[in-house]
């Protein structure tokens, strides 16, 4: 399939690489905070800003996670999400919701302003569309229920897309910027006066035990009285997280518009062929649209790459724009909404998570950094009980059922996938699960013939792994884990790499 766009982040091809060092000798601080997407810089920012010594410990480079391959349009409006908040939870709860993710937006302008960050932020509008009457029907409910907990929000029947629309809801004041920009300046801000940045520096585990211990797999260790885990899903397996959310992969592509068609606001439709939209400027004076969409559960689907194709056909049919740039990236969706922010379990008291953030993160990042600095910082926090991580967890509702007996289909009937096939039936360019001495191999093939194979067991939790031939990856359908095609971690929550195999 011959895709047009450049497959790499904007965000990320638009900066510069970063280069702090990788922990080489043990270090104290008061917080270490583990994994340096949004929700970890800024809990990093506002942990230091209140007087703590902070370790940001990053297995790769900053922002180059899922927070480096978002949309970033910062919202408490998430597509469709207070009626069903105020069914699931009632009208106090999503009234926090709401607040609390408004609140992350001007505490976003205040740390931009602050630092005097060119970041490309603006308040813009947001905007959910609805194309059907189904979709009008929620819409409709939309305006009601985010009325009804006290968000300024109002009905419109109209917007400035090239397509007729049945309707939509308007949030004023939301804003959009370059995340990437935003979180290499205020890491900028972190090292000195006994804090530290370490990146290429991965984590293996914690251990909770005054003081908590950071092992890395650099061999040294940072000690500290308080440990923030921020790394998407959490490394440690204790609390359940994995089975309380499950990850979900998303694809965009941009390219430049002219200015005066571009559409002024954000946006993002309702149902099953949901597309979102934004700009960005770009440092050449010009204007990049984006165009998001095709979300499907991690490792479900073989067909990635024709997902990047009905994108770029949506982007060149309904804005006349050649496709420049593609990525995709993964964030975990939690069972009942709400994402898990706060003590790893009741046992841990000074072990902490951020995490379930349903692909709306950007605000929900801001959150957890409020409530979780509030919490080492002991000061009382509005929105701690809401999101509080120990909660009662609704396992047993329609989606939670399903996706976890997903998961235990795939743990067992995976193994038996390429049970006759051998690394002969690998074509060039495939990724394929095959058979050898006995044992499940991930086999891929590249373009010059060379074979590549690894370990088809995913270490985190032994699923088999799946090809992604999209971002030529392996990829864990269980709890969203990728590799490259050599093993290499390039989403956790696996902390080891696929074991290379031999396969003469
Ligand atoms: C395609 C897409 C579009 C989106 N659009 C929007 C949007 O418009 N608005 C919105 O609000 N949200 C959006 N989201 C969601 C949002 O981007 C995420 O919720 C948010 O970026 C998650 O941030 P994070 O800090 O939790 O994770 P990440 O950014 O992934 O950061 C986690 C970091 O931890 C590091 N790490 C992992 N394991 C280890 C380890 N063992 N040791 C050390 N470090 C480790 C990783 O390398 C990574 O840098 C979107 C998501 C996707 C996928």
């Amino acid at each position: 399939m011959a895709l047009s766009g450049h497959p790499v982040s904007f965000w990320i091809d638009s900066t510069l690489p970063s280069s702090y060092p990788a922990l080489s000798q043990d270090v104290s601080v008061d917080v270490a905070v583990v994994g340096a997407g949004l929700a970890g810089v800024v809990t990093a920012k506002l942990l230091k800003q209140a007087g703590k010594t902070v370790a940001l410990i990053e297995a790769d480079r900053i922002g180059t996670g899922t927070s480096g391959h978002t949309t970033a349009k910062v919202s408490a409006l998430h597509q469709l999400i207070y009626a069903d908040l105020i069914d699931q939870h009632g009208p106090e709860k999503a009234c926090l919701y709401g607040e609390s993710n408004q609140a992350a937006i001007a505490r976003l302008a205040d740390l931009i302003a602050a630092d005097n960050i060119d970041c490309d932020f603006e308040h813009k509008p947001n905007y959910t569309f609805a194309t059907d009457n189904d979709g009008l029907d929620q819409v409709k409910a939309e305006v009601e229920a985010a009325q009804r907990i006290g968000l300024p929000a109002t009905f419109v029947g109209s917007l400035d897309l090239p397509f007729a629309i049945k309707g939509a809801i308007e949030l004023p004041d939301q804003a959009q910027f370059h995340p990437r920009k935003f979180m290499l300046a205020i890491a900028a801000t972190l090292p000195g006066d006994g804090s530290h940045i370490f990146e290429q520096t991965r984590v293996k585990t914690v251990e909770d035990e005054g003081p908590c211990r950071v092992i890395t797999q650099n061999g040294p260790t940072v000690t500290a009285q308080d440990v923030v885990i921020t790394t998407n899903l959490p490394i440690l397996d204790i609390g359940l997280y994995f089975a309380k959310t499950y990850p979900q992969r998303s694809y965009l592509v941009g390219g430049h518009i002219d200015p005066n068609r571009a559409p002024q606001g954000m946006y993002i439709g309702v149902g099953q062929g949901y597309r979102s939209l934004r700009t960005t400027p770009t440092d050449d004076g010009g204007t990049l649209l984006i165009v998001g969409g095709e979300g499907h559960k991690v490792g479900q689907d073989d067909a990635t790459d024709e997902r990047y194709q009905r994108l770029e056909d949506y982007l060149r049919s309904q804005f006349g724009v050649e496709p420049e740039y593609r990525w995709s990236g993964q964030d975990l969706k939690s069972f009942d909404q709400l994402p898990y922010i706060g003590q790893l379990t009741p046992a841990h008291q000074h072990t902490f998570v951020a995490t379930g953030f349903s692909l709306w993160g950007m605000a929900k990042s801001v959150v957890s950094a409020m409530v979780l600095s509030d919490r080492i910082t002991g000061v009382e926090n509005p929105w701690a009980e809401l999101y509080e991580a120990t909660r009662p967890t609704p396992f047993v509702t329609t989606t939670s059922i399903q996706k976890n007996l997903e998961v235990g289909a795939h743990w067992v009937g995976d193994r038996f996938k390429g049970l006759f096939d051998s690394t002969d039936s690998v074509a060039p360019g495939e990724g394929k699960l095959v058979t050898h001495k006995g044992g499940k191999v991930a086999a891929y093939r590249d373009e010059h013939n060379q074979l590549h194979t690894v370990s088809a067991v995913c270490p985190h939790l032994g699923c088999i792994v799946a090809w992604n031939q999209a971002e030529t990856s392996w990829d864990c359908p269980c709890h969203g884990s990728r590799f490259s095609t050599e093993g290499k971690i390039l989403h956790g929550p696996a902390v080891k790499p696929l074991e290379q195999k031999v396969c003469d």
